[in-house]
């Protein structure tokens, strides 16, 4: 018996009941853009993230591209973030006709902080642009302290970070705003592609409304040149359902969080922990780091025990960037996490049973990688 990395078929079966009464539902209404399902679905997500709007759109990609056009992000700007991420980061500085720029993130932590960036701010920097990756939340304050001085928007890429907080504050709701995506693998998860925007500046979630339904203010009256990028009522409905369970299916990867961590303790110098310990992670991954990451990934696959790289490549050396002009050796940190982590299971519906499955696999892939 393989123990997958996520098991999207085990979710399904725990929630089938409101998940298809929500789609018939909409089938029934025949509503199959906007409507009721989005927007009560809109209104619950921004409650649960502490914003006073959220708008439904297409992906986690379109997210951060609307947020940054509708605050006017484009040619000749530049948008500061990390290589340590998914090019869904990345690709709507681009989309807006901006340029990246990098910085590395903490070594502690894999994330951004405020090291370094106050050095890389230029005249062109128009937003900085942090990631709570692996669902664990960058440290906000250090970086809105230099943001704030400097008077540049932070935006937060919060698309593996549904429920995280920080300081008592959710992710999405501490910079200008928060981008979502609900890729069907991350911790709320649509049945195709999906993403948000969470604010509570009414006049930017009304740009980025109107950006992402043709520019229109009124059916048929276009005020701004805008394109189509909406959250579908399917989508919605199930995004809807599943959205109750959510802080429960956190507090499991917590729980599993916690059996791996005490387990994993004692193995210092052989195995480091990737985590943040100001905040409430929301574990969309858990990360260790290991010396041997291939040859521990490869034997633990040989006994059943799934895993994943987050990421193998950083974004600095990917072929799309070569434009760029980095190369090794740039961001060494980022470079070095590269080569280093894995991605344990990490699924709600896995058994604490699973959990120990994992550390006893792993135990023995760590003694045959030391032989
Ligand atoms: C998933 C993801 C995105 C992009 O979301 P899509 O919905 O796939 O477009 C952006 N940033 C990060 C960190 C992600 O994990």
């Amino acid at each position: 018996m393989t123990i997958p990395l996520l098991d999207l078929g085990a979710q399904y079966r725990s929630c089938k009941k409101e998940i298809d009464a929500a789609i018939q539902g909409v089938l029934d209404s025949s509503q199959f853009i906007g409507g009721p399902a989005l927007a009560r679905f809109e209104e619950d997500f921004a409650r649960a993230c502490g914003t006073s709007r959220c708008l439904g759109v297409g992906s986690g990609t379109d997210a951060l591209a609307l947020i940054l056009e509708a605050l006017g992000v484009g040619p000749g700007d530049e948008v500061i973030t990390v290589p340590n991420t998914f090019a869904g980061t990345t690709e709507p500085i681009r989309m807006v006709g901006a340029s990246v720029r990098f910085i590395d993130v903490n070594p502690g932590t894999l994330l951004m902080d405020s090291e370094g960036l106050d050095a890389a701010i230029g005249a062109q920097t128009k937003a900085i642009l942090p990631v709570h990756l692996y669902g664990q939340m960058a440290d906000m304050d250090s970086i809105l302290g230099v943001a704030g001085r400097r008077g540049i928007p932070v935006v937060e890429d919060a698309a593996q970070a549904h429920l995280a907080s920080r300081g008592g504050r959710r992710a999405g709701s501490i910079g200008v705003a928060g981008a979502f995506s609900f890729y069907p693998g991350k911790n709320l998860g649509a049945y195709g592609d999906g993403g948000a925007v969470v604010t509570s500046d009414e006049d930017l979630a009304d740009r980025v409304a109107m950006l992402s339904d043709h520019g229109r203010t009124e059916k048929y009256i276009h005020q701004i040149q805008g394109r189509n990028s909406r959250l579908d009522s399917l989508q919605a409905a199930i995004l809807g359902a599943k959205l109750p369970f959510l802080e429960d299916w956190n507090r499991r990867r917590r729980r599993l969080a916690d059996l791996y961590r005490s387990a994993l303790s004692d193995r210092k110098g052989q195995v480091e922990l990737v985590e943040e310990d100001e905040g409430s992670p929301v574990y969309h991954q858990f990360v260790i780091r290991v010396r041997d990451r291939d040859r521990v990934r490869e034997s633990l696959a040989s006994r059943g025990v799934m895993t994943g790289i987050h990421y193998p490549i950083p974004l600095h050396l990917q072929p799309a960037y070569r434009y760029l002009g980095h190369k090794e050796g740039d961001f060494p940190v980022s470079e070095q996490a590269a080569r280093e982590v894995l991605s344990l299971p990490m699924d709600p519906e896995m058994t604490d049973a699973s959990a120990a499955r994992v550390l006893q696999a792993l135990d023995e892939a760590l003694r045959a990688s030391v032989s």
